[in-house]
C-alpha cells in the first residue's frame, strides 16, 4: 500500500511538524502495511491557516463552478474505484466485494449527489420583503471514524465544499491510507489549494487540537458518544457550530403480520454486514412472543451461514471490546444460540457471527453499542411493549419495521424516536437525511439537509 510521509496542506504534501508515525495494520493478518505521520497541534495550525486563506475565494466561487469541481472529484473516485476498494480492504479488513460495492460505491454516489445539489440548491431565496442568502459557515474541522472510511469523509467534505466551506480533515488512526487516497483525488480533480486539507494523527492529539482550534467555525464529528460529548462541550463553550453523529442501538421490529423469514434474514444480514461495525445497524431484533422461537431458529441458521464470510473487526482493541460484550451477554443470562467470544481463527481480528436469544431490554447487550457482529433477539407481548422496548435506549439513529401492509409499518414507525426507519426492507437513499434523535447525535448528513448544516443565513430587507 502506498503511504504519504507528509500532510496534504495548501494543495501539496508537506513534511509533518513532528517525527512520530502511526503504523497501519491489516486486520486480516495483523501485518504492518504502512506508516503515516502522527500530526500535532502545529500541523493542525498550518492546515487551518491554509483552509482560512482559501475560504474567501472558494466561498465566492459560483455554485455551478463548485459543482463542476465536485463532479470532477466524483469522476476521479470512479476512475480509482478498484484502488479505493483495495485500500479499504487492506486497512479495515472488509471482503473485497463489499469494499467495491459499499466502501467505494456509496461515496461515489454521495459525491455525485453533491455535485448535483451544488448546482441546483437555492442559495438565495425570497421571504416576503427579504432576500435570504445561504452562505458558507466557514472553516470546517471534520473528524471521522474508521468503520466506513471513505463514506464518512465524503459525507462531510462533499457537502462542506458544495456549500462553499473549506475543510481540515482528521481521519481515524486505523484507516489513514484511504484518507490519503482521497486527498490525492482532491488534487487530481483540480480543487483549489487549501480548500481541502488532511492532517493524519491520533484523536487526543490532532483531533483534539482541531476541535479546539479557535479559527475553526464548525466541527463535524462522527464516532463514539464519549468523544462526541467532549467535542460538543468544547464547541458549546466557544459558541461554534457542531454536528455529531454518535452511533446507535437500533431496533428491527417485526410485527406479527410480516413475512417473518424475510424480515429475519434481512435483519441478520444488516447486522453482520461490515462485521457489525455500522452505527445504524439493527442490533436489536424485536419479535412477537408467538413467533419468537421460529425467529430465533431462522436467525441462528442465517447467522451460521455467515461463518467465515465476514471480515475481521478493525483492530485488536475492537475485538476485545466486542468479546467482552459477548461475555457480558452470557453472564447476564442471555441464551447464546450461535457464535461466542472465542476467536474463530488463529490470526486476524476475527469475531464469530453471534446471536443471542432471551435478551431482556435492560441487559447491557440490549443497551450499549457493541460495534461487532452481535445480534440480540428480544421478545414482546404486544405493540405497546414493542414501542416501549424500541424506544428504550439512549440512542435513536435508525431502525426497521416489517408488516404485511406498508400503512401498518408506517404507523408504527411514526412512534419510534429515531432518525431513519426502513419500511419492509426499504433501500438506502443517499438523499435522505441521516442522523440521530436523542444521544445519537446533533445534525444531519446527506442530501439537501446535510448541505444546509454547512450554511448560515443572511437576510436583507427591502
Ligand atoms: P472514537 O475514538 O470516537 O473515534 C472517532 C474519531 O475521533 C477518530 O478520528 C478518533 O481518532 C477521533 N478522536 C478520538 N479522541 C478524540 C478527542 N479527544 N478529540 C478529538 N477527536 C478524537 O471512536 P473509536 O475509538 O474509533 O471507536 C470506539 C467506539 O465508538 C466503537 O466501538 C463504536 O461503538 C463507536 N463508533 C461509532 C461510530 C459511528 O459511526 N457512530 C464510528 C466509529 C466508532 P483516533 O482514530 O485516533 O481514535
Ligand atoms: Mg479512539
Amino acid at each position: 500500500m502506498k503511504a504519504h510521509h507528509g500532510m496534504y496542506i495548501g494543495g501539496e504534501w508537506r513534511p509533518a511538524a513532528g517525527a512520530d508515525t502511526i503504523e497501519v495494520v491489516n486486520p486480516v493478518d495483523e501485518q504492518v502495511i504502512g506508516r503515516v505521520p502522527a500530526g500535532t497541534a502545529a500541523d493542525v495550525g498550518h492546515a487551518v491557516r491554509a483552509a482560512r486563506a482559501a475560504l474567501p475565494g472558494w466561498a465566492a466561487t459560483p455554485p455551478a463552478e463548485r459543482a463542476a469541481k465536485l463532479a470532477a472529484l466524483r469522476d476521479v473516485l470512479v476512475a480509482r474505484k478498484d484502488e479505493i476498494a483495495e485500500t479499504v480492504t487492506a486497512e479495515l479488513g472488509s471482503p473485497l466485494q463489499f469494499s467495491q460495492a459499499v466502501h467505494a460505491g456509496v461515496p461515489i454516489m454521495v459525491a455525485g449527489s453533491y455535485a448535483e445539489l451544488a448546482a441546483t440548491y437555492a442559495f438565495e431565496e425570497k421571504v416576503g420583503n427579504s432576500t435570504v442568502y445561504h452562505e458558507p459557515v466557514g472553516v470546517v474541522g471534520a473528524i471521522t471514524p474508521w468503520n466506513y472510511p471513505l463514506h464518512q469523509i465524503v459525507a462531510k467534505v462533499a457537502p462542506a465544499l458544495a456549500a462553499g466551506c473549506t475543510v481540515v480533515l482528521k481521519p481515524a488512526e486505523d484507516t489513514p491510507l484511504t484518507a490519503q487516497l482521497f486527498a490525492e483525488a482532491v488534487a487530481e480533480a483540480g480543487l483549489p489549494a487549501g480548500v481541502f486539507n488532511l492532517v493524519t494523527g491520533l484523536g487526543p492529539v490532532a483531533g483534539q487540537a482541531l476541535a479546539e482550534h479557535p479559527d475553526v467555525d464548525l466541527v463535524s464529528f462522527t464516532g463514539s458518544t464519549a468523544v462526541g460529548r467532549r467535542i460538543g462541550g468544547t464547541a458549546g463553550a466557544a459558541v461554534k457550530r457542531v454536528a455529531l453523529e454518535l452511533g446507535g442501538k437500533s431496533a428491527n421490529v417485526i410485527l406479527p403480520s410480516a413475512d417473518l423469514a424475510k424480515a429475519v434474514n434481512v435483519g441478520v444480514a444488516n447486522v453482520m454486514s461490515n462485521s457489525g461495525q455500522t452505527c445504524s445497524a439493527w442490533t436489536r431484533m424485536l419479535v412477537h412472543t408467538s413467533q419468537y422461537e421460529e425467529a430465533v431458529g431462522l436467525a441462528a441458521a442465517a447467522a451460521a451461514k455467515y461463518g467465515d464470510r465476514i471480515g475481521p473487526v478493525v483492530s485488536a482493541k475492537q475485538r476485545s471490546r466486542v468479546r467482552s460484550y459477548i461475555e457480558k451477554g452470557v453472564a447476564e443470562g442471555a441464551r447464546l444460540v450461535v457464535g461466542g467470544p472465542e476467536s474463530p481463527r488463529e490470526q486476524g481480528y476475527f469475531v464469530s457471527p453471534t446471536v443471542f436469544a432471551d435478551v431482556t431490554p435492560d441487559m447491557t447487550i440490549a443497551q450499549e453499542e457493541i460495534f461487532g457482529p452481535v445480534l440480540s433477539i428480544i421478545r414482546y407481548e404486544d405493540e405497546e411493549e414493542a414501542v416501549r422496548i424500541a424506544n428504550g435506549t439512549v440512542y435513536g439513529l435508525a431502525g426497521a419495521v416489517w408488516a404485511a401492509e406498508e400503512a401498518e409499518a408506517v404507523a408504527f414507525a411514526r412512534r419510534l424516536d429515531t432518525g431513519q426507519v426502513d419500511i419492509n426492507g426499504g433501500r438506502f437513499n443517499p438523499l435522505a437525511p441521516f442522523g440521530g434523535y436523542k444521544q445519537s447525535g446533533v445534525g444531519r448528513e446527506l442530501g439537501p439537509h446535510g448541505l444546509s448544516e454547512y450554511l448560515q443565513t443572511k437576510s436583507l430587507q427591502f
